[in-house]
């Protein structure tokens, strides 16, 4: 005899209705060129689909409700990395994982290698792109606060052409970027520098989101670069601890509230939160002190 479905309780029905996408129609570009064109065509009621770890989340749980979804994932212009000169060009469809096994990156931005292994699990780093990481602009991101601390080049392209956007420009707000609705951010291009980096970040657990993060870059004759995540509605830089540096940890450590003004959630309040920026700058100038006196 066949067991009739046990009823299902209220609340599992609606958990289980609110985690589905809406219905939209899907279709695939195969270069650049045409990707702007269905964009154009569907203006706002579209979505550039490129890893999908962080757009197909959105769909299911109902906070984004796109008509049309543009799938830019096997556009082989947008992939891979290359190098002219010092400058190291890498195409918005590189996933994570291949940037943490491209040589070039290793030689030339070693601390882009080093915030990859924090980013969440090898699935999730198999499929994420480095363009969808900053196109979705989440402050608890790494790869954001690595383009404020290595001053990247974010290449975007429209109907009208191409434009370069300073990463200091590109991130607008929560989850909100420079980008315009028709265009498509290609790649990203970094000077490489020999000079001293750092990069640390605090979570629960390897693989979480950070509850705080920095990316910094010293710069030589200048301030170094010192860019937060997790610490308010974009990665951000914190130039009066940075200048403050040239008089000693303590005086950049002091400094720091001028810079940030963290939130409180439900994974540390906003007084924890600038400690633990604090402890953060401690280890990254603690390093460069180091190197310096060996
Ligand atoms: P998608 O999800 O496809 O797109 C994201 C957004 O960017 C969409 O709005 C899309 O339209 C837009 N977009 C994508 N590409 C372009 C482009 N080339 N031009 C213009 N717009 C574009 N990330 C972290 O940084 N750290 C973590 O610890 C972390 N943990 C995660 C844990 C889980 C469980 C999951 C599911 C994801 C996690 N992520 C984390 C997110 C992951 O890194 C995503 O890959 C990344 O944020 C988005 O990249 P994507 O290629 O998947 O973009």
């Amino acid at each position: 005899m066949t067991v009739p479905p046990q009823p299902r309780s209220v609340e599992h029905v609606k958990r289980g209705t609110v985690l589905k996408a809406a219905a939209f129609d899907y279709v695939r570009a195969k270069t650049v060129a045409e990707a702007l064109d269905l964009l154009v065509q569907h203006g706002d009621t579209a979505k550039l689909l490129a890893g999908g770890q962080s757009l197909l989340p959105a769909l299911n749980l109902r906070l984004s409700a796109p008509a049309w979804l543009i799938d830019i994932g096997r556009i082989s212009e947008l992939r891979g990395v290359t190098v002219r000169g010092t400058t190291l060009r890498i195409g918005a469809m590189t996933t994570h994982a291949e940037l943490a096994a491209a040589p070039d990156v290793a030689r030339l931005v070693p601390m882009l290698v080093r915030a990859v292994s924090h980013i969440a699990h090898s699935a999730i780093r198999g499929r994420g792109t480095i363009g969808g990481s900053l196109a979705n602009a989440d402050p608890a991101a790494e790869m954001p606060a690595c383009a404020l601390a290595l001053d990247a080049r974010v290449i975007v392209q429209s109907p009208a052409g191409t434009r370069v956007i300073p990463a200091h420009a590109f991130f607008t707000g929560l989850f909100e970027t420079a980008l315009a609705p028709t265009e498509i951010l290609v790649a990203i291009e970094i000077d490489a520098s020999t000079a001293p980096w750092g990069f640390q970040e605090l979570a629960r657990r390897s693989g979480d989101y950070a509850i705080v993060g920095l990316a910094a870059q010293t710069v030589p004759g200048a301030a170094p670069r010192l860019a937060y995540f997790s610490v308010g509605a974009t990665a951000m830089l914190a130039p009066q601890a940075a200048l403050a540096l040239a008089h000693g940890i303590d005086a950049a450590c002091a400094a720091l509230p001028q810079d940030l003004d963290p939130p409180s959630d439900l994974q540390a309040s906003s007084k924890t939160r600038l400690a633990l920026a604090q402890v953060l700058l401690r280890r990254v100038a603690g390093s460069w002190a180091e190197r310096m006196a060996a």
